[in-house]
């Protein structure tokens, strides 16, 4: 029960140990070797199982093994999140899994001047951790484009519809690609309205729960 016994690379392997994980938690067992074989995946799961981790590690493999430059002010991922603290936390984790990869990744939320994220955008970005308005707001000004979108992550899914993010999550899944991509939704809960948003994003979806 390791890290690479679930199909993870080396420089993954390796972050993980400097980092002083040693064996993987339940939703990390079950969702990373689901992710890797590049199917959606529908994850119940609470905040402090480990699920940034379970969808994190398996992304930066899968950038990895097709390595491709972003397109300008695009991302070749975007992970949803409701808030400003979780996506900082989202990518202060990302930031330890990929320290010994060559992938980048960048954050947009509200509440702070635009002109750092956009220019962090301009030369395009592997992945993107953002709050829905503020992402937006950037798309609209056309400072950002989802249109080279290949993986698409949603994260508390069910916290995004109580905030009232639902529409704009809505908009941001309509903008993206639908062909070739693979997507991913994480949900605490799992009430109608998400079963609903789950089916219009996720194409044949695996599923996990812890
Ligand atoms: P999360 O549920 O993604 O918010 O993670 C909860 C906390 O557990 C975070 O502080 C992670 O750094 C930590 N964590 C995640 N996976 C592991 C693991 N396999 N071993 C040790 N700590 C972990």
């Amino acid at each position: 029960n390791t890290f690479s016994a679930l199909g993870l690379s080396e420089p993954l392997c390796r972050a993980l140990a400097d980092s002083g994980y040693v064996t993987p938690t339940p939703i990390q067992t079950q969702a990373i070797p689901k992710v890797l074989t590049g199917r959606d995946l529908l994850g119940l799961a609470q905040t402090g199982t480990g699920k940034t981790a379970a969808f994190a590690l398996p992304l930066l493999d899968l950038l990895a093994a097709n390595p491709k430059r972003p397109t300008a002010r695009s991302m070749r991922a975007l992970i949803l999140a409701p808030t400003r603290e979780l996506v900082v936390q989202i990518a202060e984790s990302i930031g330890k899994y990929s320290q010994h990869t060559r992938t980048r990744h960048t954050t947009i939320f509200g509440g702070v001047g635009q002109g750092p994220q956009v220019k962090a955008m301009s030369q395009g970005m592997d992945i993107v951790v953002a709050t829905p308005g503020r992402l937006l707001d950037l798309v609209e000004q056309r400072l950002v484009r989802l249109d080279s979108i290949e993986f698409l992550i949603l994260d508390e899914a069910d916290r995004m519809f109580d905030m009232g993010f639902i529409r704009d999550v809505r908009r941001i899944v309509k903008l993206a690609p639908k062909e070739g991509r693979q997507s991913l939704l994480f949900s605490a809960t799992m009430p109608k309205e998400i079963e609903h948003l789950a089916m219009e994003v996720l194409r044949d979806p695996d599923r996990v729960a812890v």
